[in-house]
């Protein structure tokens, strides 16, 4: 019996026991810095010519680990591998998919504070976010395979007298999996997930940013008993490989999540047929985010000054989900933006590892480079109020404000993904809502009023794929809350949603005249 799905309760570091063992973890896991990870195609581990390092971005001088890169023959030999495997996976019964998720879910339980400490070491989460990373990768194996056994049971039709009717979700074929570096266990865990219970067969290209957490879900879905050449990865350059995958003869899907260039600029390519090519290649492209808060003089102002800080600076702005814009009505303007000032410089800033540190550096030396080129473009945009500055001893940006800033400028209009708020004066709610919609992203947005009448036009008009009243607009819960956006922000494929499987399959129809 599979109990109702729900999701992992996160932990509560205020609990000395459980910030013991965590801390344990990051001594562990510290202790296991700077080791080889090879690829692995069709169950088997390969080394590849050269090594991509992976650096801790709150000490740039640690390797995490060295994942071994791969070239195009290794591209081809996963997709092989991946092709090799369908016929077998592909008529596997679905509850035997399923339970493989849900083993591996509690693999996942049993070793979270580890997994948790790697995401912290390789890409700079702080205690909280790294855990609730881990914690959504469980939550994603929990839901999509009970959503698996929901789209196997026999589904209903209306009777047709002297005719039986069937309607069967079946697997695509072979699929390519490119996750982002900022859910490094968490999105990848999902997007390999629903790939596979569905019943088809991958490659994982995760990002070179987030290698050595990749090798951990691969450590644990061999464990959980996934047959070799269902899931492959390659750790590989995408300029190398990226087109190669996209449009290879036997890749039938692309599950892609990050940047909104990359996404259009794969939708494009994939969908040209190549030589021979008898199918559409069907991409979900879920991508980038321009994100608002919108307050106006009703609201709870110190409410609103929490959600607006937590929802830009957690992780140091890097969820797509992030709030960098915050659009403030004349009345309250002046107000909040003093409240978020304060609470934004009492932040705490410091390598992700430790214990008390609110604010990581952000993942990547790149990452740092453009987030500050931003702020140089900022300060002639608008008045920069707080933060500004890198700081030393690892890639640090501190928390920066901008306030003034006027809606077409291009630090409220281009994702920055960083530590970078904007604060937009409006003139009254309806302009406030105009504002917020002038962007082309439509990915999260929330509201914070006590006017009902401001809630219910925020309700039809703010166009986003997640909107909230009165609370933050980051950590959609997989499941209650199924995340995704619309416009340049994506193709809506709500990840943790009831529809999200579907993309993964194709729907059969058949009928028996008795
Ligand atoms: P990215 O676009 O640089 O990379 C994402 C993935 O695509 C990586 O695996 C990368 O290796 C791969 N890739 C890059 N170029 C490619 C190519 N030409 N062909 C094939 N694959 C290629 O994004 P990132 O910096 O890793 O992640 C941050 C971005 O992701 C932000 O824009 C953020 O908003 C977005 N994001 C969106 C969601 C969402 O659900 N909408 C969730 C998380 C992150």
């Amino acid at each position: 019996m599979i109990p109702p799905y729900r999701p992992e309760p996160l932990s509560d570091f205020t609990q000395p026991a459980v910030a013991a063992a965590f801390q344990e973890a990051i001594t562990a896991v510290g202790a296991e810095l700077g080791q080889r990870y090879p690829m692995r195609i069709g169950g088997k581990q390969v080394t590849g010519a050269a090594s991509i390092p992976s650096i801790n971005p709150s000490r740039p001088d640690q390797v995490v680990g060295y994942a071994c890169r791969g070239s195009l023959a290794e591209a081809e030999a996963a997709v092989q591998a991946a092709q090799a495997a369908f016929p077998a996976w592909s008529r596997t019964p679905a509850d035997v998919r399923a339970r493989i998720l849900f083993k591996a879910a509690a693999i996942m339980r049993r070793r979270r504070h580890e997994l948790s400490a790697w995401i912290s070491y390789e890409v700079g989460k702080n205690w909280p976010e790294a855990d609730a990373d881990t914690a959504e990768a469980i939550d994603f194996l929990e839901y999509y395979g009970r959503q698996m056994l929901r789209l196997a049971a026999p589904q209903e039709l209306p009777p047709i007298p002297g005719e039986e009717n069937h309607l069967v979700y079946l697997p695509l074929g072979v699929g390519v999996v490119h996750s982002p570096f900022n859910f490094p266990l968490a999105i990848l865990t999902g997007m390999t997930a629903a790939a596979v219970v569905t019943g088809n067969t991958v490659v994982v290209k995760p990002s070179v940013e987030a290698p050595v957490v990749a090798a951990k879900l691969f450590e644990i879905l061999e464990e959980a008993g996934l047959p070799e050449g269902v899931a492959n990865l390659l750790y590989a350059d995408p300029a190398e490989v990226g087109d190669f995958l996209t449009t290879h003869p036997e890749v039938r899907f692309i599950n892609f999540t990050g940047s909104r260039d990359v996404g259009c600029y794969i939708y494009e390519t994939a969908a040209r047929l190549q030589p021979g090519q008898t199918f559409l290649r069907r991409v979900i492209a879920e991508m980038g985010g321009k994100d608002a808060i919108i307050v106006d003089g009703t609201a709870d102002l110190s409410a609103a000054a929490e959600g607006i800080v937590t929802s830009a600076f957690g992780f140091s702005g890097q969820k797509c989900s992030a709030c960098s814009r915050a659009i403030i009505t004349a009345d309250v303007y002046d107000k909040l933006l003093e409240e978020v000032v304060d609470r934004t410089r009492a932040l705490r800033i410091g390598p992700a590892t430790e214990r008390e540190t609110q604010v990581g550096p952000v993942s990547a030396a790149r990452f740092q480079q453009k987030v500050l080129s931003y702020i140089e473009i900022g300060r002639g945009e608008g008045q920069l109020v707080t933060g500004g500055r890198p700081l030393p001893g690892g890639y640090y940006v501190e928390p920066t404000i901008f306030a003034g800033v006027h809606p077409d400028a291009r630090i409220a209009q281009e994702e920055i993904f960083g530590p970078v708020l904007a604060f937009i004066k409006a003139d009254d709610f309806d302009q406030a809502l105009e504002i917020a919609n002038g962007t082309v992203y439509g990915l999260t947005g929330s509201v914070y009023s006590r006017n009902r009448a401001h809630l219910e036009k925020a309700r039809r008009e703010f166009r986003v794929g997640n909107l909230y009243f009165n609370r933050k607009c980051t950590g959609a819960l997989v499941g209650a809350q199924p995340f995704g956006g619309a416009d340049l922000s994506g193709t809506d494929a709500k990840a943790g949603g009831p529809d999200y499987l579907r993309l993964f399959t194709r729907v059969q129809t058949v009928v028996e005249r008795l």
